[in-house]
């Protein structure tokens, strides 16, 4: 019998509740692992969990996820049914009780998950939430220059667009979002 898609993440969830591999795991109240449908066709990647996040244990929870979700709606998606959400690192990156971008030695250690959750879920396309998420897949030009854009990777589509948070007009990052839904269909 084919283990489903759930079993197997369910598995990598385990293994990331007490994952030591890197120093992140002394910030964690909980492993924030993914929120949405696994049967998506599309993985949105952010870049890692928040205060708020660390504390629900789901992705993309705080002011920015739902600014992240206001969009994703504005433009005709049903965020929880067609998307599944990520981060690149698992674990809370923290300096003096602030989020922090995760460093190279984090990212590093913990990308072998983001990949194994892209392996089960099989996406058509997918979402880079800023720089963090596009660096992963070698997309090395600013996202100035690559935000919206359709790059392939392995046949799926990948498409840099900035993170909720990034100070940018709002129109931008819908115009961006409205492209991956009309790939989408
Ligand atoms: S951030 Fe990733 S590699 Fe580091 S402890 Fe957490 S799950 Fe493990």
């Amino acid at each position: 019998m084919e283990v489903s898609k759930k079993n197997k993440l369910n598995k990598i969830v385990k293994e990331i509740e007490t994952c030591q591999a890197c120093n992140l795991c002394k910030n964690r109240i909980k492993s924030v692992v993914s929120r949405g449908n696994e049967n998506a066709k599309i993985i949105l990647i952010g870049e890692a969990p928040g205060k708020l996040e660390n504390e629900i244990g789901k992705p993309f929870v705080g002011k920015s996820g739902q600014q992240l979700n206001d969009l994703l709606s504005k433009v005709g998606f049903n965020p929880e049914q067609d998307i599944y959400f990520c981060n690149v690192v698992k674990c809370r990156p923290v300096r003096n009780n602030k989020d922090r971008k995760p460093n190279k030695q984090e990212i590093e250690a913990c990308v072998k998950y983001l990949n194994a959750q892209i392996e089960i879920v099989k996406p058509e396309i997918i979402i880079l939430c800023g720089n963090t998420a596009k660096k992963i897949f070698k997309i090395n030009k600013p996202l100035k220059m690559v935000h919206g854009s359709c790059i392939d990777y392995k046949g799926i589509k990948l498409i840099p667009v900035y993170h909720p948070r990034a100070s940018i007009i709002d129109e931008v990052k819908f115009n961006d979002l409205k492209k991956v839904k009309k790939l989408r269909g």
